[in-house]
């Protein structure tokens, strides 16, 4: 049983904890990310980026690797209920000339990762509890690993997801169902798809089904519906799962939505329940304690309604980033540890209103889409919602999280 201590430990090798690794390496700090999986998680295939994480990536020097990935310039809504067809511009919305581009997840964590030494990652390697210790009037973080493992560190930052330990260990409440599940992969067509760069979505009666091209061979798709009865067995076979969205959940569907799905590589294929924490907990919690903080789904998840939570990881990851190198800078290139509570808590400052908003909005954005079928709700979700508060929404995702000067 080995005991090091570390400057930064950031457990998990997600969107946040890479990302974050990237944003202190800017400043001279190598962290260590301990990552449970055996290499990089790629699950769900493939996520949106609007312009708040092109501004994040830009910032943490990796945005050129994805500059291959083109904007989806048109964003076709058709009502499952009325057939209406509506086109909502993502470039007028989004107040700037560049729509969301959709990435495949492992070229964006790939982006992120090959800014790191080899040894800066640690696979295989599952956190299992916390404590604290105090070391000279300042708390340290003492990490135990599920193989026996104890790593000391200055700064503990979780980037551990939706079920984090780290959550757990400040006091957050933990996360819950949203009531939904989401089905997400990849279509592959070998001979090329034909279709141009345009988002195309099906919402209403409680289901929101989508897909956008990510290259002219490969198509990204995804479903999602209140939970299936069956929910827990769909997860493991992807055959079933997409044999139950062709022949049950989407079988009403346009014939374009239904081919996507029909060449789907299974190996892609996911199923996922949608969790989130109630904004209150967010606004109301302990995001930071001591030395120890939390960014990304750790801190903040949402239902991915506006498709935020890795973008929103992103902007985590430059602020976080800034605020421990400025110290480090400051200090002569040294972490002292009497300043990092503070730090921390400046970190968190600056985020918890930002993503306690995100949180609402994506839920009431998500309630909206996927309400019934009633008069009152088709009112507000075609004439309200997409004519007018949509637009509102996605204005509000246009953020600069700033660089990172050193
Ligand atoms: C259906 C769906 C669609 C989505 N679409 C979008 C989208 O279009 N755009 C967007 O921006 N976001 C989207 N999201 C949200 C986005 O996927 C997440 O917000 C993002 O992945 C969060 O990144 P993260 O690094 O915080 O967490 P994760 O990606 O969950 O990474 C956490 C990492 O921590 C590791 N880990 C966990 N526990 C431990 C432990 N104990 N020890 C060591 N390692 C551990 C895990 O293995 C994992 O690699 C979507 C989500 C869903 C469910």
């Amino acid at each position: 049983m080995g005991t090091s201590v570390e400057d930064v430990v950031i457990v998990g090798g997600g969107i946040a904890g890479l990302g974050t690794a990237v944003a202190l390496k800017r400043a001279g700090i190598e962290a260590l990310v301990l990552e449970r999986s055996e290499g990089l998680r790629t699950t769900g295939a493939a996520l949106s980026l609007f312009s708040n994480a092109w501004c994040a990536l830009d910032a943490l020097g990796v945005s050129h690797k994805l500059a291959s990935y083109t904007p989806s310039l048109k964003n076709y809504v058709t009502d499952l209920d009325t057939g209406e067809v509506q086109e909502v511009s993502l470039t007028e919305a989004n107040g700037d000339a560049v729509g969301p581009r959709t990435v495949h997840r492992k070229a964006l964590l790939e982006a992120l990762a090959d800014e790191l030494s080899v040894h800066s990652i640690r696979f295989s390697s599952k956190i299992s509890a916390i404590e604290t210790q105090q070391h000279e009037g300042s708390s340290i973080a003492i990490v135990h690993m599920e193989n026996g493992t104890v790593i000391k560190a200055k700064v503990l930052i979780g980037c551990d997801g939706v079920h984090s330990v780290v959550s757990r260990w400040l006091g957050l409440r933990e996360p819950v169902f949203s009531g939904r599940s989401a089905v997400r992969g990849l279509a592959v067509y070998p001979q090329g798809h034909g279709l141009e760069q345009n988002v195309r979505r099906y919402v209403g009666s409680g289901r929101n089904a989508g897909f956008v091209p990510l290259t002219d061979k490969e198509i990204y798709w995804f479903f999602s519906g209140i939970s299936p009865a069956k929910g827990a067995s769909l997860a493991e076979d992807p055959e079933d799962i997409r044999k139950e969205v062709l022949e049950n959940y989407a079988k009403d569907l346009p014939p374009i939505y239904l081919d996507v799905v029909q060449h789907a590589d299974l190996s892609t294929l996911t199923w996922a329940p949608l969790m989130f924490r109630y904004p209150w907990n967010v606004v109301f919690g302990n995001l930071s304690k001591q030395n120890i903080t939390v960014a990304g789904d750790a801190m903040h998840p949402m239902t991915p309604d506006l498709a935020q939570g890795g973008c929103s990881a992103l902007e985590d990851a430059v602020i976080l980033g800034r605020h421990i190198g400025t110290s480090f800078v400051q200090n002569g290139q040294v972490l002292v540890v009497k300043k990092m509570s503070e730090v921390l808590g400046k970190y968190v400052e600056e985020r918890r209103w930002r993503v306690t908003l995100l949180i609402t909005w994506s839920y009431i954005s998500g309630w909206v889409q996927q309400g019934g079928s009633g008069w009152g709700m088709k009112f507000l979700r075609d004439t309200i919602f997409y004519k007018f508060l949509f637009l509102k929404m996605v204005k509000y995702v246009t953020y600069d999280c700033g660089k990172l000067d050193f």
